[in-house]
């Protein structure tokens, strides 16, 4: 097959080598608001493995920015979706029936935290679900204000950017944008304002946060009777991989439900397997009413979903709607994907990958003094770089290089949040290809130094 490669890292010319970088500048000159963080130029993938028009070879701990969970093209899902290219794309989901739709909705219900009876709408994109998460939760309350956290990231349309505070060229351009939208600070255990060491006291922690917004926000300023709800992620993705305590996701839906509130789990980044639990909502042992989904939905086909307690009550209106939400292709790879996910153990897999990854993380945390915090859970982890271990002064430069250095020497990573960098290779991964990562991972952060 010419689309095979040796799936191993090779890094043949210093990339971006001559073909890639024509690409790159053709990119700049014609695609809008170009801002690419890295400049390579893909054109094959298989398993965890990417190769580029110059025919280098990396291993990916990006994953399509946590999308590619079960590897690139992953044979099962690639086979299901081939079969329905020569059936039938599209015929508009919203307003006509198909079959494919009903069994992804009842994959992903099936998979989603929860005993109860839930809904599935879909989507083409996690900004879309958080906006239409924004509505179901404006109508099911008949309240119109939402609270969301300092670091959060839901989105950049009008709607989920007014409840994203992790971009600061948003801030500068684009605020205010819907009103009735406060941020809080998120109960961020290695650097909050509250003083609190967040991993030797979490529960002060937790309640230090919470008597924030009680004690604060609701009583101030933002009454309860005006706050539909509150919209969360379980772990912080783009604003660094910030892991809350362990209690605080449960005493924020007691807080909620005790207000007449509700609570929006935006699982977009953490969900389908990523943490080694389906959603990273289990881990804090919670069933969110409301959860929003995209990304590794349907392994790197464009959709999202929103998830609804089917108790929320919802007048029979067009709330929300869109012409290519549960798209036949996407529909297709989404429960081949949830199906491929269960039947090769991937959650599982991720779950005992990770604790392999996190070791082998925190051995670079014991060698490099620059690297002042290691945190994530299961395939969902960081590593964060300080200038100085007891100030947690960010070195925002060294994280830029040693990104660059990466990719440079066969690793493609993506920085989060002002200076860490976020380590999420497709779940399918074995413990000697995080070796081989971390290997070339060690390489960039010398060439740094
Ligand atoms: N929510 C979260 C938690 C995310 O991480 C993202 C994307 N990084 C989004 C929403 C937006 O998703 P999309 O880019 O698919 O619109």
């Amino acid at each position: 097959n010419e689309n095979d490669f040796e799936m191993k890292v090779n890094i043949k010319v210093v990339p971006p080598g001559p073909k890639g970088k024509k690409i790159v500048e053709e990119d700049t000159e014609y695609l809008a608001t170009s801002s690419k963080s890295l400049p390579i130029v893909a054109k094959r993938g298989r398993g965890v493995y990417i190769q580029d028009v110059d025919e280098n070879v990396y291993i990916d701990f990006a994953a399509g920015i946590g999308v590619n969970n079960m590897g690139h093209i992953h044979p099962y899902i690639t086979e299901k979706v081939q079969e329905q290219l020569f059936k039938l794309w599209h015929f508009a989901g919203t307003d006509f029936y198909y079959q494919e739709q009903v069994d992804a909705a009842k994959a992903i219900s099936s998979v989603t935290p929860g005993k109860f009876k839930k809904k599935v709408f879909f989507t083409n994109s996690g900004t879309e679900s958080v906006e239409a998460a924004i509505k179901f939760a404006k109508v099911a309350t008949r309240k119109q204000e939402f609270i969301s956290f300092i670091g959060a990231f839901h989105g950049r349309s009008q709607g989920s950017l007014s409840m994203t505070a992790s971009k600061g060229i948003q801030k500068k351009y684009l605020f205010p944008s819907m009103p009735g939208v406060e941020h809080v600070p998120f109960p961020n255990p290695y650097r909050n304002i509250f003083g609190i060491d967040g991993y030797e006291h979490p529960q002060e922690l937790t309640n230090a946060a919470l008597d924030f917004i009680e004690k604060y926000t609701l009583k101030m300023y933002m009454p309860p009777e005006n706050v539909a709800a509150f919209v969360v992620e379980p772990i912080q993705g783009e604003g660094g991989y910030i892991v809350p305590p362990m209690d605080f996701h449960k005493k924020l839906r007691k807080l909620a439900d005790d207000n007449n509130m509700l609570v929006v789990m935006d699982e977009v980044q953490a969900g389908f397997g990523r943490t080694g639990k389906f959603f990273a909502s289990e881990h804090f042992g919670v069933e969110p009413q409301i959860i929003t989904l995209a990304k590794a939905i349907a392994n790197g086909l464009p959709m999202g979903a929103v998830v609804v307690d089917s108790k929320l009550d919802f007048p029979e209106l067009g709330l929300h709607s869109n012409t290519y939400g549960g798209n036949l292709l996407a529909s297709v790879a989404s429960k081949a994907t949830i199906e491929a996910m269960k039947k090769e153990g991937a959650v599982e897999n991720a779950a005992k990958r990770g604790k392999h990854l996190r070791q082998r993380l925190e051995e670079l945390k014991e060698r490099y003094d620059v690297i002042g915090d290691v945190r994530g859970i299961g395939l969902m982890q960081a590593i964060d770089f300080v200038k100085d271990r007891r100030t947690k002064e960010p070195a925002v430069k060294l994280r830029n290089d040693v990104e660059y250095k990466g990719f440079q020497n066969g690793i493609i990573l993506l920085g989060t949040g002002e200076s860490a960098i976020r380590l999420i290779p497709p779940l399918i991964i074995t413990d000697e290809q995080i070796d081989e990562g971390v290997e070339c991972l060690e390489k960039a952060i010398k060439q740094s130094l």
